[in-house]
């Protein structure tokens, strides 16, 4: 059906690149680049097939991304690279007629700040090229925005309370490690919270607001409130939304090496001159943490991700929580990696099938929320991810 290049071969890329090579009826032919080609090779090794191409790219530069792209002349790219190279990407991609696919929005290196505005601002060139852009297509985002749309879709005739629910139970047994790129990780969970209330941005003190919430199949867990990328264009593409907030759990040794860590500096992203070099203590950081690729084998426990979700139904208040857990042993089985690379990946690689099926495809640049939920949801059955449903439940918020 057609040609993807997935760009990126960390935990995320690994496991894009499994679900690409299962889905071989849909994703005809392969092409994995990334900054460092061994990687890539070893990806396809893990996965046995040799018909699967690989390639070195360095994603910041436009020039080397439209050559790669005009020698493989994919129909869509998987960026599953950092959300530093988005920009990049979606220019090459302009400059190829190719279509576009990530899973997290665009951030500048030297300064700890997402927003969507730098990435809408090419809506008008993909509609003029007729090209199609799927922006934060993971979990979350990704599976969060595709379940607000399926609850505004079948059980909702106006939406009113969001909260975003995202837990970690797992244990990896080491004393402190990031689940994904340290760096973007610690970027922004040491940012200020900010949610949305009537109209209004609310900004809190970071990790200011936690409370006990309980998981499926888990308990209860602290969770805390952090400002998710997700919440800005589901409050604009929901506007009945009076209130949207994004939480998710962690243990209190995890806070603890967090605080130490900012306390001496090393979450700071601003250039030290060390041993006459320029470094980026939170770089050098993540140079030293156990790489989040490497969790898999020893990891227990599960994740649960979900929407919790109170509006209006047929003139009566409803309540609606949606969710998936996931084992992170059954994720490192089938792909070698954990279960937050697993929960990401496999959204990337169902977006990607969707624009290759022709049900996600329409010119512009779109976030998820924004097509059809109905068949995205059933592939979630079908990949790997199942949901759950709870009716008229206690949402503890
Ligand atoms: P990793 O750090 O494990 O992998 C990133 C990959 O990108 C590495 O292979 C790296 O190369 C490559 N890369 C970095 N810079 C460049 C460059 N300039 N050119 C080419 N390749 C480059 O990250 P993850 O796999 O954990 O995360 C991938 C993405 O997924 C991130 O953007 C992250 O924010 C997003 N994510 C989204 C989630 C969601 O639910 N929406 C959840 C978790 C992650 P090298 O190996 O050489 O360093």
């Amino acid at each position: 059906m057609g040609k993807v290049l997935i760009i990126g071969a960390g935990g995320v890329g690994t496991v894009v690149a499994h679900k690409v090579a299962q889905n071989a009826d849909v994703f005809t032919d392969i092409l994995i680049a990334s900054r460092t080609k061994e990687k890539c090779d070893a990806i396809v090794k893990a996965i046995g097939n040799p018909g699967i191409q690989t390639a070195q790219v360095d994603a910041d530069k436009v020039d080397e991304l439209v050559r790669l792209f005009n020698a493989f002349r994919p129909d869509i790219v998987i960026n599953v690279a950092l959300p530093y190279q988005d920009l990049t990407i979606m220019e090459a991609c302009l400059q190829t007629g190719t279509n576009y696919l990530d899973t997290a929005n665009y951030e500048p290196k030297d300064v700890a700040h997402f927003e969507y505005s730098w990435q809408w601002a090419y809506k008008q060139r993909f509609e003029e090229a007729g090209l199609t852009a799927i922006l934060g297509c993971g979990f979350d985002p990704g599976v969060s925005g595709v379940y607000t749309a399926y609850a505004a879709k079948h059980h909702f005739d106006e939406l009113q309370y969001l909260d975003i629910v995202d837990c970690n139970a797992g244990n990896h047994h080491k004393a402190f490690a990031t689940n994904f790129n340290p760096e973007i990780n610690i970027r922004e969970i040491t940012q200020n919270g900010r949610y949305y209330e009537n109209g209004q941005w609310v900004t809190t003190r970071p990790l200011e607001l936690h409370k006990a919430l309980t998981y499926p199949n888990i308990g209860p867990r602290e969770s805390y409130l952090l400002y998710h990328e997700e919440l800005e264009s589901l409050v604009k593409n929901f506007p009945t939304l009076r209130r949207a907030r994004f939480w998710m759990t962690f243990g209190q040794e995890y806070l603890t090496h967090l605080r130490v860590i900012q306390d001496i500096g090393m979450a700071s992203i601003q250039p030290i001159q060390y041993n006459g070099m320029e470094i980026v203590p939170l770089q050098f950081l993540k140079a030293v943490l156990p790489n989040p690729q490497d969790l898999g084998e020893n990891y227990e426990g599960e994740t649960s991700i979900g929407c919790r979700i109170r509006g209006l139904k047929d003139g009566k208040e409803r309540t609606y929580y949606v969710y998936n857990n996931c084992s992170h042993q059954a994720a490192y089985k089938e792909t070698g990696m954990q279960g937050v690379s697993y929960t990401t990946g496999v959204p990337a690689m169902i977006g990607a099938m969707m624009f290759l099926k022709g049900l996600w495809k329409r010119p512009g640049v779109w976030n998820v929320e924004e097509f059809d939920p109905d068949p995205f949801m059933e592939q979630l059955n079908k990949q790997g991810l199942p949901w759950h449903e709870v009716f008229d439940g206690d949402l503890e918020l």
